[in-house]
């Protein structure tokens, strides 16, 4: 006669063979993730700024920035790259916490990240760039600037840079030769710090 121990087993053995699995059938199945789930990392086409902020809090190294050489092309193409690499991120969360709009940069609930070629893993976005028109160093993306000014408000007034470009409503400028002649007008164009300590230095000692 059976013993009461394993009729105990055997029940459970045909329980669990008419329950439904405890695990998810995924990939054939979606899986159900949770509010506050961090999945792939995608940028905002509204709301980021291309600062660049993202890409120095990532422990992991996973937001590329990449600025187009001043010598290739003149301002028109001239374009900062960001790209987030999610073969490469721990989803730590340090680049929504630190976005300077707070929403630049957002996890998503997407998990399913799996590619047949890791080169395909990755997002970008492109922002316009803003150089310093005397010898063409790099400043930052015009929307950037533009987000500060009106972050600024009145105060913005204060500083050539983000008055010239609030101004010029968004144009791009034509980059200028290294060594060009200084002028007194030219505290009145978008420069590098370098530059503008040079135009104020020739502009106060003549
Ligand atoms: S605006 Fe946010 S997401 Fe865009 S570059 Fe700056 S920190 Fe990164
Ligand atoms: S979630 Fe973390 S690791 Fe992934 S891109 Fe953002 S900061 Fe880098």
């Amino acid at each position: 006669m059976m013993r009461a121990p394993k009729l105990r087993e055997l029940a459970e053995a045909i329980k669990s063979l008419l329950a439904r699995p405890a695990t998810v059938g995924f990939p054939k199945e979606p899986c159900h993730v949770y509010e506050g789930f961090r999945g792939k990392p995608e940028f905002s086409e509204i709301s980021c700024v291309g600062c660049g902020a993202c890409a120095e809090v990532c422990p992991a190294n996973a937001i590329i920035v990449e600025d187009d050489k001043i010598t290739e092309s003149k301002n028109s193409n001239f374009v900062r790259r960001l790209t987030v690499r999610y073969d490469a991120c721990n989803f730590c969360g340090n680049c929504e916490a630190h976005c300077i709009t707070e929403d630049g940069i957002k996890l998503t609930m997407e998990y399913d990240l799996a590619v047949p070629d890791r080169q395909l893993a990755r997002e970008f976005i492109e922002h316009r760039l803003i150089c310093c028109e005397l010898c063409g160093t790099v400043l930052t993306t015009i929307k950037h600037l533009l987000w500060i000014y009106y972050k600024l408000g009145p105060l913005a007034w204060g500083n050539p840079n983000l008055m010239v470009t609030a101004q010029r409503e968004m144009l791009p400028v034509e980059p200028g030769l290294p060594g060009e002649m200084l002028r007194r007008p030219d505290i009145f164009k978008v420069l590098c710090p370098k530059c503008r300590r040079n135009v104020m230095l020739n502009d106060m000692n003549g």
